[in-house]
């Protein structure tokens, strides 16, 4: 039987009105959350990734600044804009956007972002706070993993939980936040021995590596649920014939996408999964639309901390329950 397909799209827009509600709300009561992005230079992926931000914010309500320093901006210019936001209480979320110019200190801008500001959830304080389980800000893509399978009723606790890959942004908070979800969980990486064999013990099977379609079906327990992050873009005809050649029928529309366009954006999980697992994300629609939608959740988060002191930093869980359901 094919997978059950989870629609992240349908998820993120659900997040995105609660959110919508929740901000007029706090706007009403002369409490409008406030987002500032940073992008230095001119990176056309982060130019998009920037744009998309900004437009989720006006969307919601929540007021939004856009700060644009030269490429050539120094590490102390960019400390100094920092520093000024950190200090300006309409200001609940910083986000520096990354990559950084090769020649500005990028991990000495990401520590001087004040931590309750931190929306990405990179700064260390709020890797500890996730790691000993007390409410602080996640990083927003393994956050939308867990609204994804909470938000489908796919349980967690107790369950066999596969992740393929270990950064700091996806692989090991995604790990940390089944963990606090009682999962238990295994973390694979590059030098994992017999990657297929350990995968195939996950009922929850999460990839997150940056290899189009290295997920195939031997990596899978028929029935698992496979949450897909990887984003790739494949440009090669023969790749695109390695990954979808044997059900062109069923990827009609995709085809005719990259023969207009030349590329196609695909996952980790080779599309042969959806024949396996019980339950699939979709690349694109998947687990890409919760990670603006989750930082817009971490924007009203840190306002409501920071200025009400609600759900600050006492004891308490993350990741034990739906996120949201924490507010
Ligand atoms: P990184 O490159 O930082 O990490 C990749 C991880 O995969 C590493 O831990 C690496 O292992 C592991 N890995 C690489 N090759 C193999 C292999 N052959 N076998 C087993 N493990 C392997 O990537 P990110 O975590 O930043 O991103 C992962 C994917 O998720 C990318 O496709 C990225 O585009 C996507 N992404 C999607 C987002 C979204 O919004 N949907 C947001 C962020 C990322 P090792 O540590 O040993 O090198």
């Amino acid at each position: 039987m094919a997978a059950k397909i989870l629609d992240g799209t349908k998820i993120a827009s659900d997040i995105r009105s609660e959110i919508a509600t929740e901000v007029k709300a706090m706007a009403a009561a002369g409490m409008r959350p406030g987002l500032a992005v940073v992008l230095v230079g001119h990176n056309p992926a982060s130019e998009i990734y920037v744009r998309g931000k900004v437009k989720a914010s006006e969307e919601v309500g929540i007021y939004s600044e856009q700060h644009t320093p030269p490429e050539t901006a120094t590490t102390n210019e960019l400390l100094a804009l920092v520093e000024d936001l950190n200090r300006r209480d309409e200001i609940d979320g910083i986000l520096v956007q990354l990559p950084l110019p090769s020649h500005v200190d990028a991990k000495r801008i990401l520590m001087a972002v004040d931590p309750a500001k931190d929306v990405d959830g990179f700064h260390p304080v709020n890797v500890g706070f996730l790691s000993t389980q007390r409410p602080g800000l996640v990083p927003c893509t393994p956050a939308g993993v867990i609204e994804i399978l909470s938000r489908s009723n796919i349980p967690i606790a107790g369950r066999e939980a596969v992740v393929v890959g270990r950064s700091d942004i996806v692989g090991k908070p995604a790990a940390m936040l089944l963990l606090n979800a009682n999962a238990t969980v295994t973390v694979c990486h590059s030098k994992t021995h017999d990657l297929p064999a350990v995968c195939r013990r996950a009922d929850i099977l999460v990839a997150a590596i940056g290899r189009a379609g290295m997920i195939t079906r031997d990596f899978v327990k028929p029935g698992a649920t496979v949450i897909d992050v990887g984003m790739n873009k494949v440009s090669d005809a023969a790749e695109f014939q390695r990954l979808f050649g044997s059900g062109l029928e069923k990827h009609a529309q995709r085809e005719a996408t990259f023969r207009k366009k030349g590329s196609t954006l695909v996952g980790d999980v080779h599309p042969e999964v959806a024949e396996v697992a019980g339950a699939l994300t979709p690349v694109p629609g998947g687990v890409g639309p919760l990670t603006i939608a989750m930082l817009m959740y971490n924007t009203v988060k840190a306002a409501k901390m920071r200025r009400q002191g609600s759900g600050a930093r006492g004891e308490g869980s993350v990741g034990a329950r739906s996120v949201l359901a924490e507010r």
